[in-house]
């Protein structure tokens, strides 16, 4: 499994003039912004005890050119000179990276074993949850699980989402439901609670290998599958 990258860019003639450009805008507002921070230093910075109230005029104190500051006055930068609304940034993709790191973290602290459904994200980015399954970035999410749970000896287990909502996770019948079906309420077995517990309980079995086609009731203290005590999982 590969756990890093290394690139090689081969920018097109265009592209790379975009790059250089670019880096130039960028160096600039970058000289720009720290030439800012110099200019009020020098302007406000002054030897304690050898300024003579006297014979030195006292300026008004200027605001001192902080990140935040700056930060805002790029809007000011953007109107004076479009080319910089050209520029691409990368935030929202890498803090949505970043969340998707500290999530797999939390569940491999917590689980040894995860089991999720091997959801057909491009199939259902076709349909009309598709805005949600993408803004979401699932399938980003689930290569980062999958990835570290390797590194980290645990399991990530893609599991046949088929069934995984209507079956009864107690009994294994068929409980048809309706996307607005909230519940699940089992007549045979007379099992009830939430429709996604009981398609996590679902997952969750087939993610160990195990039907539940009139099997006995599974516990949650089982196999090791419950979460860890507090107690282990910081002694470990
Ligand atoms: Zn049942």
């Amino acid at each position: 499994m590969i756990t890093a990258y290394k690139y090689k860019l081969r920018p097109k003639k265009a592209q790379a003039h975009q790059i250089d450009q670019w880096l130039n805008l960028l160096r600039m507002q970058y000289n720009y912004r720290l030439s800012e921070r110099f200019n009020w230093y020098e302007s406000t910075r002054s030897p304690i005890n050898s300024c003579s109230l006297v014979s030195c005029s006292i300026a008004p104190i200027v605001e001192q050119p902080d990140y935040y500051w700056q930060k805002r006055d790029l809007l000011n930068t953007k109107q004076l000179f479009p080319e910089y609304k050209s520029i691409h940034y990368l935030h929202i993709a890498r803090q949505r990276k970043d969340f998707h790191y500290k999530a797999a973290k939390q569940l491999l602290d917590k689980y040894d074993v995860i089991g999720f459904e091997d959801l057909n994200v491009k199939g259902l980015a076709k349909t009309r949850m598709a805005k949600s399954i993408l803004d979401a970035g699932w399938s980003e999410f689930l290569d980062i699980l999958v990835c570290k749970a390797e590194s980290a000896g645990k399991l990530a287990i893609a599991v046949n989402p088929n069934g995984t909502t209507q079956n009864c996770s107690n009994c294994g019948t068929r409980i048809p439901k309706t996307i607005a079906d909230r519940w699940h309420s089992c007549h045979v077995c007379g099992l009830e609670l939430d429709r996604d517990v009981n398609a996590a309980i679902n997952v969750k079995n087939l993610a160990v290998g195990r039907t539940v086609n009139k099997a006995q009731r599974v516990s949650d203290a089982d196999a090791g599958l419950a979460e860890k005590p507090t107690l282990y999982s910081s002694a470990s």
